[in-house]
């Protein structure tokens, strides 16, 4: 299929959008000469030729030996209102493309990560529900149903942020990039933390130089909310936990703060249950840490083994009782729907058994497989991960999810989407009253900076209209060996 886009130049939109209605075909820019691109999909004989003209969007189909369709919408906005003349062109793509393939997408043509953010923003002017309503059914062609569900989580993402001073805050985000062992789906920064053993001090004492960048960086603000994430914090020891949390403690005193006084909530992703021990939790229980992750992913043995886990379902069972059993009250969980194998009667399984637990929150993600995960390369080399003749159907599978986080008395608080993602559906988190993950609203809802430290991560300056992003490097030699020029980076966003 040949997709060519004259006139305004927005392929990349044009991109986006197209991939979301044909997620198997593979999409290949050929060549571009003036204002002109052309998309390779896989049948050279069929594609798109989009103009987008002042007043008029014109796209012609081209399917094989049949005839060419013509469409054309009028575009009745200014092309200096630059932001809604392009989404007038690509809502009349959106058009287009569901005349073309009889599909109607859940979230329409909204193809960002963060389709509640449009509606938290116009809560925030006190925009009425109903004409929210009307921006996502009838401006962005969202289903009534993820309509209903953006102005859920928006009106809730409101309620929680109300009594948070975002602007005068911050929050603290540390990355940890080791795990026990690479899982097949990753495509996070992690590294077997047998392959970096002599250097996690190393590490951690570069994360200790970051932290006294910060501090002088926010003098005066106090951090809203710390969040250990990585990889898998847990992977680290007892005795380097413990160096880490004492870090913290002290990064916070220093700040005027503490997990007992202003910080508002202290997460560590304890993920893989085979890295929990008796002795960790303590370590992060004493440090005041109030919310950690325990993630099955899966419920089902053979998945576990199919996504190369590394560990048992009991033992997910076992590290979540053992978290219970030292005093934690917050306990998320995240699963996958989608995994290799899996199909509703996997996932049904899934649910009975997290719903047996009762975790306090849970994180439903739809699988999405990025380049850089190892089962996108088997998947290249020809490993039929998907025709195991099960019932796969990626909306079911979240129909069931979302009836599994009712039963347990949870609701949406916040959403995000991401490329490839399963069935065009999305991620929630779901929480108990009081137990929503802060973090998780404030990062997602980009309302205030973050101070990222550590290796692959990305500190973000919010300000007014504007948000402003430094990364570090992903490569943890890199990162240690070039941990000055790190600090660097940050300075220039954070002090300009
Ligand atoms: S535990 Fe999470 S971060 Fe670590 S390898 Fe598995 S998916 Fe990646």
């Amino acid at each position: 299929m040949l997709l060519a886009v004259t006139g305004e130049n927005f392929e990349y939109d044009t991109y986006l959008l197209i991939r979301e209605f044909y997620p198997d075909r593979n999409i290949v820019r050929l060549y571009e000469n003036t204002g002109a691109f052309y998309l390779s999909l896989e049948k050279p004989e069929t594609g798109f030729h989009c103009e987008y003209l002042e007043g008029v969007t014109r796209i012609t189909f081209a399917d094989g030996l049949k005839p060419e369709k013509k469409y054309e919408y009028p575009v009745p906005v200014s092309k200096s209102d630059r932001k809604e003349y392009k989404k007038a062109h690509m809502g009349n793509l959106y058009r287009t493309l569901r005349n073309v393939t009889g599909q109607e997408l859940p979230w329409g043509d909204l193809t960002g990560v963060r389709p509640t953010k449009p509606a938290r923003i116009m809560f925030e002017k006190n925009t009425p529900e109903e004409e929210i309503r009307r921006f996502y059914r009838e401006g962005r062609f969202v289903s009534e149903e993820k309509s209903a569900l953006a102005i859920e989580i928006a009106k809730r993402e409101t309620e929680i942020l109300k009594p948070i001073d975002t602007k005068n805050g911050y929050s603290l985000y540390i990355g940890i990039p080791f795990c026990p062992t690479r899982c097949s789906y990753c495509s996070f920064l992690s590294n077997p933390i047998a392959m970096w053993q002599n250097r996690v001090e190393e590490y951690l004492s570069c994360i200790k130089k970051e932290l006294d960048f910060v501090k002088s960086a926010f003098e005066g603000k106090i951090p809203d909310t710390v969040y250990i994430g990585g990889g898998t914090p847990t992977a680290l020891s007892a005795e380097e936990l413990k160096i880490l949390t004492d870090t913290v403690l002290s990064f916070l005193s220093s700040q005027n703060s503490s997990p007992d006084s202003k910080l508002l909530e202290f997460t560590v992703e304890a993920g893989r249950p085979d890295s929990i021990t008796k002795e960790k939790l303590r370590v992060l229980k004493e440090a005041g840490v109030n919310r950690i992750s325990v993630n099955p992913q899966t419920m089902n043995e053979e998945t576990l083994v199919r996504i190369g886990r590394k560990h048992t379902v009991l033992q997910t069972v076992s590290a979540y009782e053992l978290a219970r059993a030292e005093g934690f009250d917050n306990i998320n969980m995240d699963i996958i729907l989608g995994l290799p194998g899996e199909g509703m009667k996997e996932i049904r399984k899934t649910m009975d058994e997290i719903i047996k637990l009762k975790p306090d929150s849970l994180t439903v993600h739809s699988l999405a497989i990025k380049r850089s995960a190892r089962m996108a390369g088997l998947m290249l080399e020809g490993e039929d991960f998907s025709s195991l003749g099960l019932d796969r159907n990626p909306v079911k599978m979240m129909e069931a999810a979302y009836s599994g986080a009712k039963e347990l008395s949870l609701k949406p608080y916040y959403l995000y989407r991401q490329k490839n993602i399963a069935g065009n559906l999305e991620n929630v988190g779901f929480a108990r009253e009081g137990k929503y993950g802060i973090y998780n609203i404030l990062m997602m809802e980009e309302v205030q900076s973050i101070a990222a430290v550590g290796a692959g991560t990305v500190s973000k300056k919010v300000l007014p209209g504007d948000i402003q992003r430094c990364d570090t490097a992903k490569d943890i030699g890199l990162y240690m060996d070039g941990i000055d020029e790190m600090i660097e980076r940050k300075q220039k966003l954070f002090s300009e």
